[in-house]
C-alpha cells in the first residue's frame, strides 16, 4: 500500500513538503513559507531519502531541519545542491538580523550537503524498493521532475514547472505514460501569460525610455532569476550600463558553473561579463548618479542592497520601478504594486517612480498546466503549491473527468 502525506504547499504557494509512503519513506521537498519563515508539518516516524526538486527557499528552506531530525539522505542535481547552500546561508543571516530562530545551523547545513546524493536528468535507478527516473522540470537550472514507482504505483512529482523554453532553460521533457498519481503544481491555474517576445519587447521599451529620459530603471529580482534578467537586457543592447548587485551575483555564477543546466552558456556568459557587479557603498552611490540599469535582490523587497536604492530612489519621478515576475502576498514588494507604498521595518514611503509589472515567469502557465494534464492523463492529480488549488481541481474534474482534489495539510492519502 502507498500513502501520500501531505505536509505542506497544500491549497498555498510555499513549503512544498509530501511524503510517500511505503516500506521506505521519501519526502519530496521541504521548503518554507519565504514571507513568514513557515515551516512544513514535520511527519511521525523515520524519513529515509528526501528528493529536493530544485533551488528555491519554499522547496528547500527547512531541508537542513529535516536532515537534523531524521537523518535522511538527499538527493538533487548539482545546481540545486549550490542553491542550497547559497539559500540556506542568507536564511540563516536574515534569521540572524531578524531574530528569529531558525532551527538549525551552519553546521546543520555542512551536514546536509556531506548527505547530498547527485543526480541527473534522464537518470534510472533503484532506490529502497522505489524505481525512481529523474526529468528535466524547465523553471531553473537544475530542476527536476520526480517520477517514482513502488509496489506498483507509479507517482509523479512536477515540483515547479514550465514546458515552453525561457532563454535560460529549455523546457520540461517528461515523456512516462500510465501515471496513478499526479502531484502537480498549479501556481498560474488563473493565469494565461503573454507570449514572452512581446513582454520582452515592452519591458526593454519602458526601460531605455526611463534611461534615454535621464532616469535609473531599477529591477528587484529573485536571486535565481537575475540570470535570465540579464540576458534579456543583453539581447536587446541597451546602451547604458547594468549593474547587478545582491544575491544576484552569486546565483548568476551558479548557473554560469553549471553550463549543462542551462539552455545557452555562451548567451549567459556574455550577459554576465557585461554587467557590473557591484560591492561598495561607493560604487553603489556612483551608479546612482547616472542614467542605468539596477538588477538587485531581495525580490520581495523585504532587504538586500534593494533598500538601499529605494531610499535614494523613491521620490524620482524620472525612475522606473519595473517588477520582472510574481509578486508573493504578503511582501513589501506586492505591497508597493498593489498600493504604491514601499513599507520595511520603520520605512515607509510614498514611491513617485514609475511602477511597472512583467511576467517573465518561470511556472507553466493555466495553458500548459491544462495541456499537460491532458497528455499526462493521470487516474488522480493532487493539485499543490497554488492559490486557487481547490478549485483547479474542480474545474479539471468536471472538464476531463480527471479524479483531481486539492488535499490540506495533514492530509493522508491512499492510492
Ligand atoms: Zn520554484
Amino acid at each position: 500500500m502507498v500513502k501520500i502525506h501531505f505536509l505542506g504547499g497544500c491549497r498555498e504557494v510555499g513549503r512544498n513538503a509530501f511524503l510517500i509512503d511505503s516500506k521506505k519513506r521519501l519526502m519530496l521537498d521541504y521548503g518554507m513559507h519565504v514571507e513568514d519563515q513557515g515551516r512544513p508539518l514535520m511527519p511521525k516516524g523515520k524519513v529515509d531519502y528526501c528528493f529536493m526538486s530544485h533551488g528555491h527557499l519554499d522547496h528547500l528552506g527547512s531541508s537542513a531541519i529535516l536532515q537534523k531530525h531524521k537523518g535522511s539522505v538527499f538527493f538533487g542535481t548539482a545546481p540545486t545542491i549550490d542553491f542550497t547552500d547559497l539559500l540556506l546561508r542568507d536564511s540563516l543571516k536574515i534569521a540572524r538580523i531578524e531574530g528569529i530562530e531558525a532551527g538549525f545551523n551552519q553546521a546543520d547545513v555542512q551536514k546536509l550537503l556531506r548527505t547530498y546524493e547527485k543526480v541527473e536528468y534522464d537518470d534510472d535507478f533503484k532506490l529502497g524498493g522505489y524505481n525512481i527516473k529523474i526529468y528535466k522540470a524547465g523553471h531553473i537550472p537544475g530542476a527536476m521532475m520526480v517520477e517514482m514507482v513502488v509496489d506498483g504505483k507509479k507517482i509523479l512529482y512536477t515540483g515547479d514547472f514550465k514546458t515552453n523554453p525561457s532563454r535560460l532553460v529549455d523546457g520540461a521533457e517528461y515523456d512516462g505514460s500510465e501515471i496513478d498519481a499526479l502531484i502537480m503544481e498549479n501556481t498560474y491555474a488563473t493565469r494565461e501569460q503573454p507570449p514572452r517576445e512581446k513582454s520582452e519587447k515592452e519591458f526593454v521599451k519602458v526601460i531605455k525610455e526611463t534611461c534615454d529620459k535621464g532616469g535609473i530603471a531599477l529591477l528587484p529580482s529573485f536571486a535565481i532569476r537575475a540570470p535570465e534578467i540579464l540576458m534579456i537586457l543583453d539581447k536587446y543592447k541597451m546602451n547604458y550600463p547594468i549593474y547587478v548587485d545582491g544575491m544576484a551575483k552569486a546565483a548568476t555564477k551558479i548557473s554560469l558553473k553549471h553550463p549543462k543546466f542551462v539552455k545557452d552558456h555562451i548567451a549567459l556568459k556574455k550577459a554576465t561579463d557585461a554587467a557590473i557587479s557591484l560591492e561598495e557603498l561607493e560604487d553603489r552611490n556612483k551608479a546612482l548618479k547616472e542614467p542605468g540599469i539596477i538588477v538587485t535582490t531581495s525580490g520581495a523587497m523585504e532587504g538586500g542592497p534593494v533598500v538601499h536604492y529605494m531610499k535614494h530612489l523613491y521620490a524620482r519621478k524620472d525612475c522606473s520601478l519595473v517588477f520582472t515576475g510574481y509578486q508573493i502576498p504578503g511582501t513589501a514588494s506586492r505591497y508597493l504594486a498593489d498600493t504604491g507604498r514601499f513599507i520595511v521595518g520603520p520605512i515607509d514611503f510614498k514611491v513617485k517612480m514609475n511602477i511597472h509589472s512583467f511576467s517573465f515567469s518561470a511556472h507553466a502557465d493555466r495553458k500548459e498546466l491544462i495541456k499537460f494534464i491532458q497528455k499526462v492523463r493521470p487516474k488522480k492529480c493532487f493539485m499543490i503549491h497554488g492559490d486557487y488549488s481547490t478549485k483547479f481541481a474542480t474545474e479539471i474534474k468536471g472538464r476531463f473527468g480527471i479524479d483531481a482534489a486539492a488535499p490540506r495539510a495533514g492530509d493522508a492519502i491512499d492510492i
